[in-house]
């Protein structure tokens, strides 16, 4: 069995994953791919295309064509997109090879849907490894090289009326870092390609079992079968400290209820384990009248969704700037007024922004409270409006200065439920105060999918029907979001009156 790059990354990252993945399929993709993992692999295959442009002329080998490949180096062919190259042990396909007369050898470009490695240790060790792997096949392949860059998006690039790729792109030569790992790394190759090419996996419990849930691969249920679903890894940051899960881990300790009640946690994760042992909520009731307190009304409930496109569209924008097209806001006048209901959808291929400030301006009411959940979105979404839209740029601000975050009173603990498991999304909050409400029947569940689904929309991927069917889901999810956060406000209000009314 050939080794890819991507299998010798997993297993310079973790061993075991990497083994899984080639051993056994079926558990590493036991979850389909998220909708923000398929996003990211679409986003390196766009940056991909879009460098090429960096060495036009260039010949694209078809996936997995060792032999062209061959014939083409052979032929001293100047610019190659995805050459294959394989050796009797290991396989990958360069993003760009471009022959460079004065030495005499292909320069190797690396291209990455990413900013550069400045101040990154990890990225930086990750990407240098990435490279030296393909220069070691390619020697060891017969290749004359020449020098080996890492192409990467430029954070500061602003676009202006048209794209500029040779802005857009920076280029760095990694030359000497990767020639720096040349012993080691052929030595590395070969241990990684015995060891995945043994029969059995590792025994467990794999290493994640000290680290928190966000740290566990698709694997880890299969490799830790004695961890329930629902277990001291679930524990609101207890990633950060690894001391405390290996101290339950040594007791023998997994599921959230059996941690001791003298076992030193901070104050959130004390509660998450009290509320989940005796599966009763903690509210501090006087705290939550004291957060609604400070709202005013009309209450306009809003929320945004938005799409971080890794190429700037629009002039104003840079990599990763988030492209707002779409809000919901519900506004409501007084506790028992009628709820009016706002939206705004942009699905021309057109900067939405002149369009969504106007919906904006025309929706929001001029005074009270504007309530968001998770606020430092939303503001950061009206600071860049703003900063591309002068203009709009006192109301935006006023509008962030009346934004208040509807998570605060589930952050600050004022709301503790079993049912949240220890989160504070809006996801994990609204079937315990709405159930009735739910993201589950939805077509289009949460933000990675909207933002995808839209894309799909304004490049022309789908059509006419489709789109149409596409725009009434994405209509309906962001409008559940803010409706979710009414029902959310609606429940604490209710809290509030039940107090007011045993005083
Ligand atoms: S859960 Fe962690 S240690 Fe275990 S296989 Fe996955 S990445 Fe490796």
């Amino acid at each position: 069995m050939k080794l890819t790059k991507t299998d010798f990354l997993i297993y310079r990252d973790c061993a075991h994953n990497a083994w899984m993945k080639l051993h056994r399929p079926e558990v590493y993709l036991a979850s389909p791919r998220s909708a923000f993992d398929l996003a990211l692999l679409e986003t390196g295959n766009e940056v991909d295309e879009m460098a090429r442009g960096l060495f036009p002329g260039g010949i694209l080998i078809e996936r997995g064509d060792v032999a062209t490949t061959k014939q083409l180096i052979t032929e001293r062919m100047p610019v190659l997109y995805q050459p294959v190259i394989e050796t009797e042990h290991f396989s990958t396909a360069c993003d760009i090879l471009v022959w460079n007369n004065t030495l005499g050898g292909y320069d190797l470009y690396e291209v990455k849907a990413s900013s550069g490695i400045k101040g990154d240790r990890a990225k930086a060790e990750l990407y240098t490894y990435d490279i030296a792997f393909q220069v070691e096949l390619l020697r060891n392949a017969g290749v004359p090289l020449g020098r080996f860059h890492l192409v990467h998006l430029d954070s500061d690039y602003v676009r202006e009326a048209d794209l500029d790729i040779f802005s857009l792109f920076a280029i760095r030569d990694m030359s000497a870092e990767v020639e720096a790992l040349r012993d080691q790394i052929a030595a590395e190759m070969e241990t990684a390609f015995e060891f995945m090419n043994r029969d059995q996996p590792l025994p467990g419990p794999c290493s994640c079992i000290t680290k928190g849930r966000s740290n566990q691969c698709t694997t880890f249920a299969a490799t830790n079968p004695d961890v329930p679903p629902y277990s001291i890894h679930d524990i609101t940051r207890i990633g950060a400290s690894r001391r405390k899960l290996a101290d339950l881990i040594d007791q023998g300790i997994f599921a959230i209820e059996d941690v001791p009640d003298d076992f030193p946690l901070s104050e959130s994760q004390a509660n998450q384990v009290l509320v989940a042992k005796h599966r009763q909520p903690m509210i501090d009731e006087t705290a939550i009248s004291d957060f609604l307190g400070r709202l005013s009304f009309p209450l306009a409930f809003l929320d945004y969704e938005t799409n971080p496109a890794a190429i700037p569209r629009f002039p104003g924008y840079g990599p990763y700037h988030h492209i707002p097209f779409q809000f919901s806001l519900d506004v409501l006048a007084t506790p028992d007024a009628h709820l009016r209901h706002h939206e705004f959808l942009h699905t021309d291929p057109t900067c939405p922004d002149t369009a969504l400030i106007a919906a904006l301006e025309a929706a929001m009411p001029a005074i009270g409270s504007v309530l968001t959940w998770n606020q430092s979105f939303e503001k950061g979404i009206n600071a860049k409006l703003g900063d591309r839209n002068h203009a709009a740029r006192p109301f935006l601000e006023g509008v962030n200065a009346r934004i208040v975050d509807l998570m605060n009173p589930f952050k600050q603990q004022a709301y503790v439920h079993p049912g949240f498991k220890g989160s504070t999304s809006i996801k994990s909050v609204l079937p315990v105060l709405a159930p009735d409400l739910s993201y589950k029947v939805l077509d289009i569940q949460e933000g990675a999918t909207a933002t995808t689904k839209w894309n799909d929309i304004v490049t022309g991927k789908v059509d006419a029907a489709e789109a149409e069917r596409l725009r009434s889901a994405l209509l309906t999810y962001c409008a559940l979001d803010t409706k979710a956060m009414v029902e959310i406000w609606r429940g604490l209000h209710q809290i509030d009156v039940q107090r007011r009314a045993t005083m």
